[in-house]
């Protein structure tokens, strides 16, 4: 199964372009959308998710029409919006049990084996009677992809979810999410670079409502290995450097000011070669598209 999106594009009333010509092809598996905040991706999936409209384009999940058969889309979606609220006062698997009877599972036996399976598979079987109030983000976040899994969903959309999440629970919910990945078209959106690198084996990157990148994150490294280039520099002499070089990142290192450029020759002026991370691709396409560059790859 497939999703693929041709065309996208939403203004918004107050005439912002959310979306503009938006095309991806989403194999399955973990599909990263990265973008800084304000970029498109919530209106994006809302899309998907058939919670919101579009005013041009189309997508389709293998035969369904997406933005015509919304219910036959309901059936085979899981989302875990950015915002997700929870009753505190009530015990994960009662929740759960409840969501999974409002999802159509309404024999009683096969109910208790999805509900006990998922609680096991997101790592909450032994939590599963105390109140959703009481457990941790990453908790949460495992209880909202609990949730989503409940019809089976053949597509999985995940908004932001590693907000707020320590590193050992961001761990366990990456790990959820391959497992999840192995037969499901996975769409992660973040605005977290180290999301996409350790996850997913493709990516977009989009700003602005446009895509400026899309591919394997691997691939598109290697299409900027040996271009980036750093320096330590005095403070007074960044806006200097920003005009003479593409500067796609300033920060600091032991208190001094450590700046990166693209260049596609060595640039000297003590600058030294260093190994191209996504990081980097990423400012570099926000760079590019922000100074309205084409592509510096
Ligand atoms: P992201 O999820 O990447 O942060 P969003 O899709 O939330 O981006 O927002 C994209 C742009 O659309 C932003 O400029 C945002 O302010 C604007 N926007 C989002 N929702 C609405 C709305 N309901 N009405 C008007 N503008 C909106």
């Amino acid at each position: 199964m497939e999703l693929i999106i041709d065309d996208l594009s939403k203004t918004y009333s107050n005439g912002v372009k959310a979306l503009q010509n938006i095309s991806l092809e989403i194999p399955q598996g973990m599909f990263g959308l990265l973008g800084p905040n304000g970029a498109g991706k919530s209106t994006l999936m809302r899309t998907i998710a058939t919670l919101q409209e579009a005013d041009k384009g189309t997508i389709s999940l293998g035969d369904l029409n997406v933005l015509k058969q919304k219910k036959k889309v309901m059936q085979v979606l899981g989302y875990l919006p950015q915002q997700f609220g929870l009753y505190p006062k009530i015990p994960a698997m009662v929740l759960l049990n409840h969501l999974a009877v409002l999802k159509g599972i309404t024999n009683g036996s096969e109910r208790k084996e999805v509900v006990a399976s998922l609680l096991h598979k997101t790592n909450l079987y032994d939590v599963r009677k105390q109140n959703l109030g009481g457990y941790s983000g990453g908790m949460k976040q495992r209880f909202g992809i609990a949730q989503a899994l409940l019809n089976n969903p053949k597509l999985l959309i995940v908004d932001e979810p590693t907000a707020g999440l320590d590193p050992v629970e961001k761990n366990r919910f990456y790990n959820l999410l391959c497992e999840i990945g192995e037969n499901t078209v996975v769409i992660l959106s973040t605005h977290i670079v180290e999301d996409v690198k350790e996850l997913c084996t493709n990516m977009a990157v989009i700003n602005q409502g446009q895509v400026l990148l899309k591919g394997n994150p691997l691939k598109i490294i290697e299409d900027l290995e040996g271009k980036v280039y750093q320096k330590t520099i005095h403070k007074d002499d960044l806006e200097g450097y920003k005009l003479e070089y593409k500067v796609i990142s300033e920060k600091l290192f032991l208190g001094k000011p450590v700046i990166q450029i693209i260049s596609d020759s060595d640039p000297g002026d003590g600058f030294s070669s260093v190994k191209t991370d996504l990081e980097d691709v990423y400012l570099s396409q926000i760079y590019s598209a922000n100074n309205n560059l084409k592509s510096i790859s």
